[in-house]
């Protein structure tokens, strides 16, 4: 099977490239316009691979991407090609409606006019698998509610509000046109090769270079974390057996609060490159909170489970270890991605 995969060159899609190379016959065609978040680095790896491609392309080109679909002719897509950092979305939303809607609208166009003409057998097994984040729910109140996949939409980001309405574009184009989808909304992820603006990488570097870890407001902030690969694992997962038209969501059953996360990073540190009479925890600053900051997002996902029979394998301890190890380990991707 051949897979066109959207942003495949960022955190996640990177990650999900390595998975299905590393997992499968299959081939990829990795669409991405390599933004400041796309590191060819991070595919180092494969890039030798005779069943991987590259294309670097605007999803907002319709002339490109349409000639991705004729060369390659994929047999499903991934689209995971999105801005995705809350931040830079309240400080210049444009970009997230150029890429996050309007881009997600061309792909789905151009995927659709793609599929109508394909043979009978191709047309029957190809879909359009959407990704998604928990983001687009809002927050929750209590401590005990979960997003399930029948919560209600209420954005609270310019991110979030623009990852909804791409959302609602691929129901809207399964419903009215019947066209192949598969949508997953998924809590936040870490692991390697995450680009150094998100909280676990700027953590660790920060740690490391001995700077100040910024902690938005009390750092009480609940979010439900995910290891990159056991992401990807359940994404192919959506791929291959995913029922069209549904969604699943995607969750790590490891919720944190900001503060707890960030705490763990230093006493990793602590352990492994001890500092004299001090801890990294001294480090720790409280800043102004971030406008809008949704306080608790957590993930009921018994959906995926029950019908996929997917798990996430790492716990939150062995994940954040690797994770810290790893960016130990690669501080020469850590200083080429920040350079760019
Ligand atoms: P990322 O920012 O690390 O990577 C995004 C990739 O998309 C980059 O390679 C970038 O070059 C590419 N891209 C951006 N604009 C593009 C455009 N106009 N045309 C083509 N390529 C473009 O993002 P990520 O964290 O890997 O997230 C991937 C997807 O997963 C996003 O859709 C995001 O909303 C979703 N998601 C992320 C998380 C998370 O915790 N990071 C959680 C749930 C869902």
């Amino acid at each position: 099977m051949k897979i066109l995969i959207t942003g495949g060159a960022g955190f996640i899609g990177s990650a999900v490239v390595r998975h299905i190379l590393e997992n499968s016959n299959d081939s990829i065609v990795n669409l991405d316009k390599l933004t400041y978040a796309g590191n060819l680095e991070s595919l180092e790896d494969v890039a030798d691979d005779s069943r991987y491609f590259f294309e670097q392309v605007d999803i907002c080109n319709k002339l490109e991407v349409a000639r991705v679909f004729k060369e390659h002719m994929p047999d499903v897509v991934m689209h995971l090609a999105a801005e995705s950092h809350v931040d830079r979305s309240i400080d210049s939303p444009s970009d997230f409606i150029e890429t996050n809607i309007v881009g997600t609208y061309n792909m789905l166009e151009i995927a659709r006019a793609y599929w109508i003409n394909l043979d009978k057998i191709k047309k029957r097994s190809f879909r359009f698998h959407h990704i998604s984040t928990d983001e687009v729910f809002g927050d929750l109140e209590g401590d005990d509610d979960l997003f399930t996949e029948e919560t209600p939409y209420a954005p609270s980001s310019p991110y979030s509000a623009s990852k909804a309405a791409s959302d609602h574009l691929v129901r809207a184009w399964f419903r009215t046109y019947n066209f192949p989808v598969v949508i997953t909304n998924c809590s936040n992820n870490y692991g390697p090769y995450q680009f150094p603006e998100k909280l676990i990488p700027l953590a660790i570097l920060n740690a490391l270079s001995g700077t100040k870890l910024p902690i938005y407001g009390a750092g009480d902030q609940v979010r439900d974390w995910l290891f990159v690969d056991d992401h990807a694992e359940a994404l192919y997962r959506v791929v291959l057996e995913g029922a069209l038209g549904e969604t699943y969501n995607i969750g790590g059953h490891n919720e944190k609060k900001n503060i707890d996360v960030v705490n763990t990073i230093c006493d990793i540190l602590d352990e492994i490159i001890p500092l004299e009479g001090d801890s990294y925890r001294d480090l720790i600053t409280h800043v102004a909170d971030r406008p809008g900051h949704d306080l608790r997002y957590a993930i009921d996902a018994s959906k995926i489970a029950r019908d996929l029979n997917w798990q996430p394998k790492e716990t939150f301890e062995s994940g954040i270890k690797k994770t810290v190890l790893w960016y130990l380990d690669n501080q020469n991707w850590c200083n080429s991605v920040k350079n760019k």
